[in-house]
């Protein structure tokens, strides 16, 4: 197995990257990673010569400062999932690496990035599509993959590479659940044993129920806080609260 090289400064990465010859594929994620990540990684090592991971807490993207603080960090089991999926390279900046500008300058999407997740958590999508041009042009991959967990997501930064003619193809990976049928998700950690087998009935709730009205219903009888659960074209989308926590998932129709 090859060593995996952590890169935590952009010099370093740059001088690292200069040295890659064949297609590059890049999986931007948050860290506290689990199976959903690893099929990324796995995805982008079958399709490309080298796969490069960053792990990187985005500040811009919380509009909650608890939520941030409270964001689960493992880096030394990440450095083994990285490792064990053919990761070449991982990028760590820290936030003076990232903003040196310190967020004077931002991309902005004015119209779905207003919806869904980003009517209820103010500004979230700017520092999703910051973030994620930015590491782009530190990175410069051929391809970048991202989960369909975070649909709206996936479609806002498929748009703003169309937008801004960035030369990278955006790779969708379907949603890794647990036989239960619950996401993964890095906040799982946050629950409880019997919050786990609970936030099992979102999906139930969006794949079974007729209306997104039954839907909202049935979740609040078993105890969650509803954020958003809407059908917008073919897929139907939620965010709601347990144990505190907010977990959101989607489905096509
Ligand atoms: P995060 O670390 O939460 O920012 O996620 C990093 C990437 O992993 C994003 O593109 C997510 O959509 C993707 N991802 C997270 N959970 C899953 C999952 N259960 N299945 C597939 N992809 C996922």
């Amino acid at each position: 197995m090859n060593k995996l090289l952590v890169l935590k400064t952009i010099s370093d990465f740059k001088k690292y990257r200069s040295t890659l010859t064949g297609s590059v594929g890049f999986v931007p994620t948050m860290g506290a990673l689990h199976a959903g990540h690893a099929s990324l990684m796995q995805q982008s090592r079958t399709e490309n010569a080298h796969t490069i991971l960053s792990l990187f807490v985005n500040p811009t993207q919380f509009n909650d400062a608890k939520d941030l603080e409270k964001y689960p960090r493992t880096f030394e089991a990440d450095l083994e999932i990285a490792t064990e999926n053919g990761v070449s390279a991982i990028l760590c900046p820290d936030f003076n690496e990232m903003y040196p500008d310190e967020y004077t300058y931002s991309v902005m999407e004015k119209s779905f990035s207003k919806k869904l997740c980003g009517a209820s958590r103010p500004g979230h999508f700017d520092g999703v599509l910051t973030v994620v041009m930015k590491l782009f042009n530190i990175v410069e991959p051929h391809k970048a993959y991202f989960g369909e967990k975070d649909y709206q997501q996936l479609q806002l930064i498929k748009n703003m590479v169309s937008a801004f003619f960035m030369p990278v193809e955006i790779c969708a990976v379907k949603t890794l659940r647990e036989n239960s049928g619950l996401a993964l998700s890095s906040r799982n950690i946050r629950l409880s044993g019997e919050g786990k087998q609970k936030a099992a009935l979102i999906y139930k709730a969006i794949t079974e129920s007729k209306t997104t009205e039954q839907a909202k219903t049935f979740l609040a009888d078993h105890g969650f806080q509803v954020d958003y659960l809407e059908d917008i074209e073919n897929r139907r989308f939620v965010a709601a609260f347990l144990e505190g926590i907010r977990l959101i998932d989607n489905v096509a129709k």
